[in-house]
C-alpha cells in the first residue's frame, strides 16, 4: 500500500485491542510499536494459578461464542476451544447476556432454600430486566433516581403478583431482590444501579451463544495472537507519559510525539491509544498535550467506569451440590431493597452477591469464585488477605450452618488499586448515549482541522457502542482503528520517505 511502509504507528497499550491493531497493521505492511507499561501482554485479560487450579484473574467467558463474535472465530481457529462450545447448538442459544446457571440459595441463618421459595422474586426480576434491555426504561416522568425506578417497578409488580403471599415469605423474596441486584451491579461493575443509566440499557448488544470459557486459560489467545507479531515490536516497562500532538513541524516532520515516564522520546505519525478508560479519567490531563476537546473529555467524564472484583476460594473438598453453578446469599435484614451496604468497614463482605462454581468439576478441583462490586469491592483490596480468608470463612460458616467449612487458599483480584486500569470496565453510566462512544472514539484532530489527519486514534472496549465492557468489543475497536489507517492510505498519495529509527 502506498506509504504505508514509511509512516510509524504507535500504540500505547498491549491489551487485546493494541495488539489486535497491531496485527492488521503489521500485517498491511506497517512499521507498528507497542508501548507498555507493564511487564507482560494481555492488561485485563490475565490467567494465573490457584494451587493446580487455572483462574482467571481479569476476563473469564466469551460473551455470545457465534460467527460474529471475532474472539470466539479465533479461539476456534486456533484450536483453544473444548467441542462443547464448538457445537452449533451451543452457538444459537439465545441467553440475552444471563446463562442460564444452577443455583442454590441459603440465607443468613444458614437455611437452604428451595428453587420454588424464590422463585416469584426471581421471575419478577427477570422480567424487570428484560423490559430493561428493550425499552431502555426512558420513562420521561421519572429521571434522576435510576434505582428508585427500578425500586418502584418491583413494589409495583410484587404488589399486584404477590397479593396472596404472607408478610415472612415477601420480606425473603425482597431479600432475594436485593441480592439480585447486587449481582446485576457486578454483571455492570458498578457500586449501586442508581449510577447505571437503565436508558443506556438498550445500547449493550448481546450476542447469541452460551458463553463459554477457554480450557487452558483466555491468555492462551493472546499468545497466539503475540506470535504473529515480528518480535520487538513491544516495548515492555513503558509507561507513556504524555502524547504531544499537533506538534508545529515542518511538513516532512512526524507530527506526535509520544513521551515515557522513563524520559524516552519517540516520534510518530499517528498513535492509537488503547488505554482504559479508567486510566483516561484520571490522568488525561497529563496524557494529552494539547488537552482533548471538550466534548471529548466530557464523554470520558460522562461514561461509567466501575469495580468488579472475583475472590477465588480453593476447599479441600466440595460442600456444595454437584450440579450446582452458582450459590447466592441472602441476607435476612435486606428487605429494604438496597444494593449497598451503609458500613464498609465492618461488613463489606455484604456486598459479595455470592459464588460461581468453578467447571467442569473434573478440572477443577473444587474452586469457588465469589463477586463483589463497587466501593465495598474497592476497600477489600486493602483487607490482608488473611483477614479477606477469615470474612469468607465466617461468612460461609454462617450461611451453610456448617462451622468445619475451611478454605484451603484464596486468591483475590485488585483491579481498582491497579495504577495503569483503576478499575474493571465501562458500563453506561446515567445521562450518557451512544453519542458519549462516538465521541471516545473520534480520532484527533477532530474534522475540519487544516492540521495532519489521524494523529490520536482511540480503541480499546471502552470505545465500542455496542459491545463495550468484552474482549469482543475490545478487538473489534483494535481492528477498526487499524481499518480506519488503512483506508487513509489507500486514498492518499504516497508520502515523503521517513527514517525508522525507533
Ligand atoms: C474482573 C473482570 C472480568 C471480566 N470478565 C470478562 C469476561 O468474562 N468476558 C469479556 O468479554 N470481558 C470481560 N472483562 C473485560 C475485558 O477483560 C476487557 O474488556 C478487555 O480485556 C479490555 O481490553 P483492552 O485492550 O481494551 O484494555 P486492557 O486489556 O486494559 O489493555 C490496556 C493496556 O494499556 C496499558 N496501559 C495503561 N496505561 C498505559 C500507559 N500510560 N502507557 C503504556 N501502557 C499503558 C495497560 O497496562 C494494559 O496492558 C472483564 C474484565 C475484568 C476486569
Amino acid at each position: 500500500m502506498s506509504g504505508c511502509g514509511n509512516a510509524r504507528v504507535v500504540i500505547v497499550g498491549c491489551g487485546i485491542s493494541g495488539i489486535a491493531a497491531a496485527r492488521r497493521l503489521v500485517e498491511t505492511g506497517f512499521n507498528v510499536h507497542i508501548l507498555e507499561a507493564t511487564g507482560r501482554s494481555g492488561g485485563r485479560i490475565k490467567t494465573t494459578t490457584l494451587g493446580d487450579n487455572i483462574v482467571e484473574i481479569g476476563a473469564n467467558w466469551i460473551h455470545g461464542p457465534c460467527e460474529e463474535n471475532p474472539v470466539f472465530c479465533l479461539a476456534r481457529q486456533y484450536g483453544l476451544l473444548d467441542q462443547q462450545a464448538l457445537t452449533p447448538e451451543n452457538q444459537a442459544m439465545e441467553i440475552n447476556g444471563y446463562p442460564p446457571w444452577a443455583p442454590i440459595y441459603f440465607t443468613s441463618s444458614g437455611r437452604k432454600l428451595s428453587a420454588g421459595e424464590v422463585e416469584p422474586a426471581v421471575e419478577i426480576f427477570t422480567e424487570l430486566q428484560c423490559d430493561c434491555q428493550l425499552i431502555g426504561w426512558n420513562i420521561p416522568d421519572v429521571t434522576g433516581n435510576e434505582l428508585y425506578l427500578v425500586l418502584v417497578q418491583v413494589q409495583k409488580r410484587a404488589a399486584e403478583k404477590w397479593k396472596d403471599i404472607d408478610a415472612r415469605t415477601k420480606s425473603l423474596l425482597l431479600c432475594v431482590i436485593s441480592n439480585l441486584l447486587k449481582l446485576e451491579c457486578c454483571v455492570n461493575g458498578t457500586h449501586s444501579l442508581d449510577d447505571v443509566g437503565l436508558g443506556g440499557c438498550t445500547l449493550y448488544h448481546s450476542l447469541p451463544g452460551l458463553d463459554c470459557v477457554f480450557s487452558g486459560g483466555y491468555e492462551g489467545l493472546i499468545e497466539k495472537l503475540m506470535s504473529e507479531l515480528p518480535s520487538g515490536s513491544v516495548i515492555y516497562n513503558q509507561p507513556v507519559r504524555s502524547i504531544h500532538w499537533n506538534n508545529n513541524t515542518g511538513k516532512r516532520e512526524r507530527p506526535v510525539i509520544i513521551e515515557c515516564e522513563a524520559g524516552r522520546r519517540i516520534a510518530a505519525d499517528h498513535v492509537i491509544v488503547t488505554v482504559p478508560l479508567g486510566f483516561l479519567k484520571k490522568h488525561h490531563s497529563a496524557l494529552f498535550n494539547p488537552p482533548l476537546p471538550p466534548h471529548k473529555l466530557q464523554s470520558v467524564q460522562r461514561l461509567g467506569f466501575g469495580t468488579n472484583n472475583k475472590i477465588f476460594v480453593e476447599f479441600d473438598s466440595p460442600w456444595w451440590d454437584a450440579d450446582c453453578e452458582v450459590i447466592h446469599l441472602l441476607w435476612e435484614d435486606e428487605e429494604a431493597l438496597v444494593d449497598q451496604v451503609p458500613d464498609i468497614q465492618r461488613s463489606w463482605i455484604k456486598k459479595l452477591f455470592g459464588f460461581t462454581v468453578l467447571k467442569p468439576n473434573e478440572r477443577y478441583s473444587h474452586v469457588l469464585c465469589g463477586w463483589i462490586s463497587g466501593h465495598e469491592s474497592e476497600y477489600m483490596e486493602l483487607v490482608s488477605e488473611q483477614d479477606v480468608m477469615q470474612s469468607i470463612t465466617q461468612l460461609l460458616r454462617k450461611f451453610t450452618g456448617n462451622p468445619t467449612i475451611t478454605p484451603r487458599r484464596i486468591l483475590r483480584s485488585q483491579w481498582f488499586h491497579h495504577p495503569w486500569t483503576h478499575g474493571s470496565y465501562t458500563y453506561p453510566a446515567k445521562g450518557c448515549s451512544k453519542q458519549d462512544f462516538d465521541n471516545m472514539m473520534e480520532p484527533l484532530p477532530t474534522k475540519g482541522s487544516q492540521a495532519k489527519p489521524l494523529q490520536v486514534l482511540f480503541a480499546g472496549e471502552a470505545t465500542h457502542q455496542c459491545y463495550f465492557s468484552t474482549v469482543h468489543g475490545a478487538v473489534l475497536s483494535g481492528w477498526r482503528e487499524a481499518d480506519r489507517l488503512i483506508s487513509h492510505y489507500s486514498s492518499t498519495a504516497p508520502s515523503e520517505p521517513h527514517r525508522s529509527k525507533l
